[in-house]
């Protein structure tokens, strides 16, 4: 995953103002578009809401009303005078008389109420004693709801479905007389009588409805009304109590309330609002599909978005040029910049403003101008330096090697003055004569050495791919004779394989084995050699156990005749590390000392691969 930090540092200056813009122009955008979605959406949502829920009142004081009609319809059939007498007369004495007159009483009535289908009269034990449909008569009752409950009270929600598949209703209630139970009166009638079946549903849009239900003895709830969607739905569409997302079951829980996010029987989104009739148990609700209620909204937010691309795309086009108009100048004085490091000092930036920018060009330009002197000057300078320094090392060179001459001279007449005059001369002289010899020949190595430092520079080394293992096993069979001499034990680990002048590392190792062997106590010289890659580059080390060096001297010691001892102490030039750093140099590398006088001296030395 790309870390956002180390996008915005390589993104270019453009870049990052046009995504500035575009942010600030997006969330703008977003913010006010969300606000006024959200504000309109629950204003919407607020007026349907109250809409629906006037519909309900209306709805359900509609339906209180029909009830109060149908129970006084119902009284006025069963406290029929004639019917009452004959029935009484009828338990007495079963005379056919009686029931035609009970018949004729029922007849009588039927027409004055137009929306009922038939009047039946139901004896105490649960059969149709008569009825203005004949087919009912002797048809047993006995354990019909409307039967049942119609003994106990006036009932009027038996609900059924016809001979004619239509929706019908029985109306039921006890007859009495002189606090005599005779029977039960039974009304079927149709249930738009009472509920809003067939209704018109104006007001409701295309997916708004009424809908109604009542509870069934498991307790979940029946549909006592066609459904918009779904004509058959009654008396078979049943739904659980346990589904608190539908409204009618909100209803039938008695919660007259507003609910803004339901879902109906179709399974849709719905706003309703919800009724309960406690007197008949009923529940009804008003709703409406939320895909027609917000269907304006949408269509809005279609049209909000297709404008919120085109001001994002112009927006993109705007913030490309602002940003354009911006870092043109930046992007010049960049590219001059980079032609000016790259070393083409003549170079300059155009000026096109008096603004911060255009006065940092001009510094700019200024500086390229002091650039060219400075440049100039250094060059000479340097010219001169390389003149003057190769002829410092030729004089160098020369000198060291022309000492060499008369020194060669003072041995050999010294040595021949010791081999003629051998008899002649008393000790002391021979001691002079031998003190001559020892410090000229000290003096050759000291210029030896010192022409070795000063062939370091002159000479040009091949670089080529070296085992270092290999140059160590040189290195030791060189100075075999002095680890024997020492007994000392020289352990190393695998070199690595390297690009390396082999003369130069072959001295470089030699030099810091030899100073190691040099540089001992009493004990048993110990010297380990080891390497590690690390950050691009190899490390190694070389660590004795000797007599180690003071801190206040670790930086001293790689300076050229830097000694820390006498020369009768310990034999030497001060050459030996010098020598080393300047190969460790041209390797590209660092060389650094640790010591402690009770552990030892590790030397240390980079190489780049
Ligand atoms: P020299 O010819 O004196 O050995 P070098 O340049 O090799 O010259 O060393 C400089 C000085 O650093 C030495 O005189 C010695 O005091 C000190 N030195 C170098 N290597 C070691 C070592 N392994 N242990 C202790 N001292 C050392």
């Amino acid at each position: 995953m790309i870390d956002i930090n180390t996008l915005i540092i390589v993104m270019k200056i453009k870049t990052k103002v046009a995504l500035i813009l575009l942010l600030l122009s997006f969330s703008l955008i977003t913010i006010m578009t969300s606000v006024f979605y959200f504000n309109t959406k629950s204003a919407i949502t607020e007026i349907v809401l109250n809409n629906l829920d006037s519909i309900a009142t209306i709805q359900k004081s509609h339906i209180l009303n029909n009830i109060d009609n149908t129970f006084e319809k119902l009284n006025l059939i069963k406290n029929r005078i004639i019917l009452k007498n004959n029935l009484e007369k009828y338990y007495i004495n079963s005379k056919s008389e009686y029931l035609t007159n009970i018949s004729k009483s029922l007849n009588d009535a039927l027409p004055s109420i137009k929306s009922f289908k038939s009047i039946s009269v139901i004896d105490k034990k649960g059969i149709i004693l008569m009825s203005t449909e004949k087919r009912l008569i002797n048809e047993n009752f006995s354990q019909h709801e409307a039967f049942i409950n119609g003994l106990k009270k006036d009932t009027i929600d038996t609900f059924f479905i016809d001979k004619f598949n239509n929706p019908s209703i029985y109306f039921s209630g006890v007859i009495i007389k002189n606090k005599q139970i005779l029977g039960v009166a039974l009304i079927e009638s149709y249930p738009s009588q009472i509920l809003p079946i067939n209704h018109e549903f104006t007001g409701l849009g295309k997916t708004g409805e009424v809908t109604s239900g009542k509870r069934m003895k498991d307790g979940n709830i029946l549909a006592i009304s066609p459904l918009r969607f779904m004509p058959n739905s009654f008396l078979k569409l049943v739904i659980p109590i346990k589904e608190t997302k539908r409204p009618i079951v909100q209803a039938m829980k008695g919660n007259e309330s507003i609910f803004p996010d339901m879902i109906n029987y179709r399974e849709k989104k719905i706003l309703a609002v919800t009724r309960y009739l406690p007197i008949v148990d009923w529940g009804i609700t008003v709703n409406i599909d939320q895909d027609e209620v917000f269907e304006p909204l949408y269509k809005l937010q279609r049209i909000v978005l297709t404008i919120i691309l085109m001001i994002l795309f112009f927006t993109i086009l705007i913030a490309l040029y602002v940003s354009h108009l911006f870092t043109r100048p930046i992007i010049n004085l960049t590219n001059t910049a980079i032609k000016i490091s790259n070393g083409d000092l003549s170079e300059r930036i155009e000026i096109n403003s008096k603004d911060e920018i255009g006065v940092m060009a001009s510094s700019f330009n200024k500086m390229a101008e002091s650039l060219i002197y400075a440049n100039n000057d250094l060059l000479q300078k340097n010219e001169s330096l390389k003149i003057q320094k190769s002829e410092l090392e030729r004089f160098t060179y020369i000198s060291s090697h022309d000492l060499q001459e008369p020194l060669r001279s003072i041995t050999s007449f010294t040595e021949l003055l010791e081999k003629n005059y051998k008899n002649n001369l008393d000790n002391q002289s021979k001691e002079y004569i031998n003190l001559i010899i020892k410090s000229s020949k000290r003096m050759k190595d000291q210029i030896n050495d010192f022409l070795d430092y000063v062939k370091i520079n002159n000479k040009t080394y091949q670089y080529q791919k070296t085992d270092l293992n290999t140059i160590f096993k040189d290195v030791l069979n060189d100075i075999s004779h002095l680890i024997k001499e020492n007994n000392s034990v020289i352990n190393t680990t695998s070199l690595p394989t390297l690009t390396v002048s082999p003369d130069l590392i072959f001295q470089l190792f030699k030099n810091l084995i030899f100073n190691s062997l040099k540089y001992r106590t009493s004990q048993q010289p110990i010297v380990n050699i080891s390497s590690e890659y690390k950050d691009n580059q190899w490390y190694f080390k070389v660590s004795d156990n000797g007599i180690g060096i003071e801190e206040k001297y670790h930086s001293k010691i790689f300076e050229i005749f830097q000694r820390l001892h006498s020369r009768e102490k310990y034999e030497g030039s001060g050459i030996g590390l010098a020598t080393c750093k300047k190969i460790v140099e041209l390797h590209s590398g660092k060389i650094w000392v640790e010591s402690n006088a009770e552990i030892g001296t590790s030397f240390y030395f980079t190489i780049h691969t």
